[in-house]
Formats: C-alpha cells, structure tokens, sequence
C-alpha cells in the first residue's frame, strides 16, 4: 500500500484563524496516526493579495502551532506550467471556452431576470451560474471584445464534460473526527451539474483554485485530503478535472468548520479570531485547543 500523504493547504492572502488551526492540525494528527506523509502547500495564485510578509507570519503561526515543517512546502505561484499544460489538455478536449461577461454584467442580468419572480439557479456557494455570454451580448458584441484586449474567463463547458464521463462518478468521503482513520467511509455522488460552467483561469491568472488543486494533489502524490466542509461540494468539481484529466482519485474528509460567536464562518479579517494576533494577546496551547474544541 502506498503511504498517506496529507496537505495542509492554506492562502496567504489574509493572516490565518483558529479554523485553519483546526485543519492542520487534524491533518498532522491524521498523518502520524496513519504513519504517513504531511507538508504545507502555499496556494498562493492570486499574486494580489497573498504577500511575502503574510506567508511569513503563516509559517509562524504553524511552527507555534508545532506543524512539522521539514517537508518542502511547495508554492503555487512557481508551478503554473503544470496548471497551463493541464488547461491545454481539456482544451484539445474541446471542453474550454472564453466567456467576456464582467462579474457586474452577470449581477444585473441576473437582478433583471429575478426582478420578475423568477430565481436564477446559483451554485453550491450561492454565486449564479454562467448565463453565457449570449444572454446578454450580440454575437456582434462577443466578437468585438474576442478582437480587442478585453478580460476575459475561460470556462469549463460542464454539460460537454459530464458527457465525457461516466455517469456515476462519485468520491470516497472517509469523514474526519469521530470517524476511524482505517473506516473507508462512503461514496458519495458527484453532482457537479450544480457548479454549471466553472472558471479554469483568467485573462490575468493562468489557473484557478478548482484547477490547481488537482493538478498539484496528483502531482505531489497527495492520497488524503482532508479539509473544511466548506469545501464538500468543491469536491464534485475536483472530480470531474481529475476524471477528464486521467489524475487519481484521493481519499476525502471533510472536518466541521469553526464558527464565530454568532455560528457564522469565520473570515481572515476578523482579529478575534486571527491567530497571530490571539498569539500576541498570549494564548496558550491548552486556550486554543478549548477554543477549536480539539
Ligand atoms: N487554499 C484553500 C483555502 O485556503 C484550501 C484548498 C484545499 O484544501 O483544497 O481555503
């Protein structure tokens, strides 16, 4: 049997809470339970907002945290040839195209269309599917901006993708706490139908998150993922790329999230819950454990 290996995946595009705390420390437990594998992989694409400073301050965060970090912790911003050459592949596949509809065209189309009564279909994290780009430009219109220096998405053409493929895909969900580590867990149904036609990279960025997560998991050998349940149904859609890529199928567990004192999720910018500014406010090993509920 080939060895575990876990990630722990974080963004350094805002400092890091108690709820990646939670995360990388059941993946390290996992690991050293299953006598496997774990490293840190910076997803770092978006060149914007993630900076060297907030990367350094999250490898601070995890060496207090007690994170082995002896593996190399490869970054995303240094592989985007593989990102590329996997967006080639499911171009020749025909399964790509280039959408021109801004994020505030998609918004009042979709105001308009639900000003009658009428609800658009929205995906597993609420934002509307891809109208196409037809439903608001003329063909005309679609032309002019292909011509000029328009920005611009490329897409994965989800119906031409799930024709592809087999019809009863699905994913292994081993569960995270209080579950076995050795229970395999169940199959889960892929319904990535509900994601519609996703964004594989843009103008600007070579690659997005739902493509470099795959293509980086296979390549660095991950067999387990184990994650936020905010990213369970993610998961259909890291299928479908991993199927029409010819990449293996990993292990999945998806862990409870941490909530806030109001049961909302918690978000990067919030410094109640930022962990190294509760750090400087002197907590302890033992307060953070209570607070995670570890
Ligand atoms: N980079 C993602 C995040 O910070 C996690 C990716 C994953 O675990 O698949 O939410």
């Amino acid at each position: 049997m080939t060895k575990p290996c876990f990630r722990f995946a974080p963004s350094p595009n805002g400092h890091l809470h108690i709820g990646h705390a939670l995360s990388a420390l059941l993946n390290v437990r996992a690991a050293v339970a299953l006598s496997g594998r774990f490293f840190v992989r910076v997803e770092d694409i978006d060149q914007t907002r993630c900076t060297p400073q907030l990367e350094q301050d999250m490898f601070e965060d995890l060496a207090w945290l007690g994170v082995p970090l002896d593996e190399p912790s490869p970054r995303q911003s240094e592989a985007f040839p593989f990102y590329r050459a996997a967006l080639e592949k499911l171009q020749d596949l025909g399964l790509v195209y280039s959408a021109f509809l801004t994020r505030s065209e998609i918004k009042t189309f979709v105001t308009e269309y639900e000003a009658d009564g009428n609800t658009w279909p929205r995906d597993p994290d609420g934002a509307p599917l891809y109208p196409g780009d037809l439903a608001v430009l003329s063909e005309e219109d679609v032309q002019i901006r292909a011509d000029s220096d328009a920005s611009f998405a490329l897409r994965l053409d989800m119906k031409k993708a799930l024709a592809r493929i087999s019809s009863d895909l699905c994913w292994q969900e081993a569960g995270a706490e209080g579950k076995s580590l050795f229970d395999p867990g169940n199959r889960v149904p892929v319904e990535a139908d509900r994601w519609g036609d996703v964004i594989l990279a843009r103008k600007d960025t070579p690659t997005s998150y739902h493509l470099s997560v795959v293509v980086d998991d296979a390549r660095q050998g991950v067999t387990d993922i184990l994650r936020g349940q905010d990213l369970y149904h993610a998961t259909s859609v890291h299928r479908v790329l991993q199927e029409l890529l010819g990449l293996p199928e990993p292990r999945y567990r998806h862990h409870r999230l941490v909530l806030d004192a109001d049961g909302r999720k918690l978000s990067k910018s919030n410094q109640d819950t930022s962990l190294s500014a509760l750090r400087a406010d002197g907590l302890s090993h033992a307060d953070l454990r209570r607070r995670i509920g570890l």
